[in-house]
């Protein structure tokens, strides 16, 4: 079921590119396996999946744990001071950074790890409550800044999540404000941020046609999630 899954969703993925001529290669699909177990993550990495994505961080690293680099692991949730040790020490990717103090924390740990974290900042583009992110632009600009400073850091994208809506206008400017976001950083010299981590089960094509390199998918990939499993 779930290799199906996988390739129906490549499918898409390649007929959305075709339509807008974009070559599918720039784009990593990543498996949001958060709450599914290992033998799932197996299941999907046998259908052709590199990457997962995790949002905590207790379950990343007991993943981690069974699996070790078999995979490339994204933490993609809101990351807590004291469990950042284990996101540095498992995840290659880090989409969620919204503070100084986090990258900054983060930067600490990888350095004793010898390590140079990838990141990605984490921003609001909706007026939704419930969505984390830096709300500001001012401040996603300053926090960059200060990212450039931390050597094992490196600020290689940004990542959001759009509005919960049948909107797709809205859903679409939310994802177009990020992309205007990332060619302004470009324009203003920061050349490493490539990266536009966004577009879910619900509203993916519509973030490959806004230019997403990073589609972080679940439901599509491993069905409905139980969470009364723990
Ligand atoms: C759960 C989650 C996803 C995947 O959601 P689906 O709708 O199941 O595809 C993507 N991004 C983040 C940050 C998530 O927490």
């Amino acid at each position: 079921m779930i290799t199906d899954n996988i390739k129906q969703v490549w499918e898409k993925v390649d007929k959305k590119c075709a339509g807008i001529r974009r070559n599918p290669k720039e784009i990593k699909l990543i498996a949001v396996s958060k709450n599914f177990s290992t033998e799932d993550i197996e299941a999907a990495f046998d259908g052709g999946i590199k990457d997962f994505g995790e949002n905590k961080a207790q379950e990343l690293i007991s993943k981690y744990e069974v699996l070790g680099n078999k995979v490339t692991w994204h933490f993609i949730g809101h990351l807590q001071k004291n469990k950042v040790k284990f996101a540095v020490r498992s995840a290659e990717y880090i989409h969620s950074v919204d503070s100084v103090s986090l990258a900054n924390e983060i930067n600490k740990r990888a350095e004793q790890l010898n390590k140079i974290q990838k990141i990605l900042l984490q921003v609001k583009t909706s007026e939704e409550e419930t969505k984390s992110g830096i709300e500001r632009e001012d401040d996603v600009f300053s926090i960059a800044e200060s990212c450039n400073e931390l050597k094992n850091i490196e600020l290689i994208g940004l990542m959001t999540i759009a509005p919960f809506t049948d909107n797709e206008e809205e859903i679409r400017k939310s994802f177009r404000y990020l992309r205007k976001l990332k060619d302004e950083f470009n324009l203003r010299g920061f050349k490493n941020i490539k990266e536009l981590s966004m577009g879910m089960t619900s509203d993916y094509e519509i973030a490959i046609e806004e230019g997403a390199t990073m589609l972080r998918i679940g439901t599509a990939i491993f069905g409905h999630r139980d969470y009364s499993k723990n």
